[in-house]
């Protein structure tokens, strides 16, 4: 059986084409399959939407999120429930097309690979391209992790990378990033990512900073290793700065230090409140993480039972 697995949160305009455009794609490879559309705690009529479209095609199964959890939680949520043997993730807002499904089902069930990706060439949109682009670039310096440049959700898995990836438990996600983590045969398959069919971004750039800043922080010692490169700065700045004032004092050139005092305090003070900002982040995460609240929490689950 194959799954596709589409997050969506506030879609009401997509989700007709979304469902007719996926189901044509998957049917043209395999009769058997399940597409699991996550309603992400939408406000609009997306769920409504959702339901009417099931009557058409009896194969979409919904799981509506008690609220909203966010598009990692969202993709998790579908990728602990889907049955199939083999499962794609992809974004509802048309922007990963899913007539790339046959090429990835091929590449991954004949040339012997446990995940394929979507490797992004270029978009047509130009929104936080550059900061996407930079972002990319930067995260795959700090991580050390090969795979991640350029691809983002839009992927399918054997069986066993998704069982690999629901064994990570952690509330704090970023899935390119796991997925990258979990090892296993990856290959890529080449697009060019669309404009979104319509409707606006749901990842505001502030959701955009956070799951960055998530990325970063789980994957890598980056914000650790900035602190301890700026103390190492700092104490060889004052060490030559205190033989300095040593010195001046006496031989008996000591001036009367007003600015030389300020500026230390100001300095010192702005590093040790920056350096807080950054133990407090790692404070906050670990406090996140032993919470070990659900990632998201189902509140209806429409499938051929349901009825
Ligand atoms: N999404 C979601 N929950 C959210 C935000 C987004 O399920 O809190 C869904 C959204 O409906 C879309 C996908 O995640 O299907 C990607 O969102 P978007 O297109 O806004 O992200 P971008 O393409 O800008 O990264
Ligand atoms: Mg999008």
């Amino acid at each position: 059986m194959f799954s596709l697995i589409i997050p969506v949160y506030n879609e009401e305009d997509l989700i007709n084409e979304l469902a007719v455009r996926s189901v044509k794609a998957i049917e043209s490879f395999t009769p058997n399959y399940e597409v699991l559309f996550i309603n992400d705690g939408s406000t609009d009529s997306t769920l409504r939407k959702l339901i009417e479209v099931r009557k058409q095609f009896s194969r979409i199964k919904i799981i509506d999120l008690s609220r909203n959890f966010g598009h990692q939680a969202a993709f998790t949520a579908g990728l602990e429930m889907a049955l199939g043997n083999y499962v794609a993730m992809m974004d509802g807002d048309l922007q990963d097309p899913p007539e790339l499904l046959p090429e990835m089902y091929r590449k991954i069930k004949e040339d012997g690979f446990d995940i394929v990706s979507g490797k992004r060439l270029g978009r047509k949109g130009k929104r936080f391209r550059f900061t996407t682009n930079v972002f990319h670039a930067f995260f795959k310096k700090v991580s050390g992790m090969e795979d991640v440049e350029n691809s983002g959700n839009f992927s399918i898995m054997n069986r066993a990378a998704v069982n690999a990836m629901v064994q990570m438990k952690e509330s704090i996600r970023y899935l390119p990033g796991l997925r990258s983590f979990i090892g296993f045969r990856q290959g890529y398959v080449e697009y060019i990512r669309e404009d979104r069919l319509g409707g606006e971004p749901k990842m505001t750039l502030g959701k955009l900073m956070v799951l960055g800043a998530d990325a970063i922080f789980s994957f890598s010692k980056f914000p650790i290793k900035v602190c301890l490169f700026l103390g190492l700065f700092g104490t060889i700045i004052f060490l030559i700065a205190g033989i300095y004032v040593l010195l001046a004092k006496s031989l008996g050139f000591a001036l009367i230090g007003w600015s030389s005092t300020v500026l230390s305090i100001y300095f010192l003070g702005s590093i040790q409140l920056i350096f807080l900002g950054v133990v407090g982040e790692y404070v906050y995460r670990i406090y996140k993480e032993s919470q070990n609240r659900p990632i998201y929490l189902v509140k209806k689950f429409y499938d051929a039972e349901t009825e």
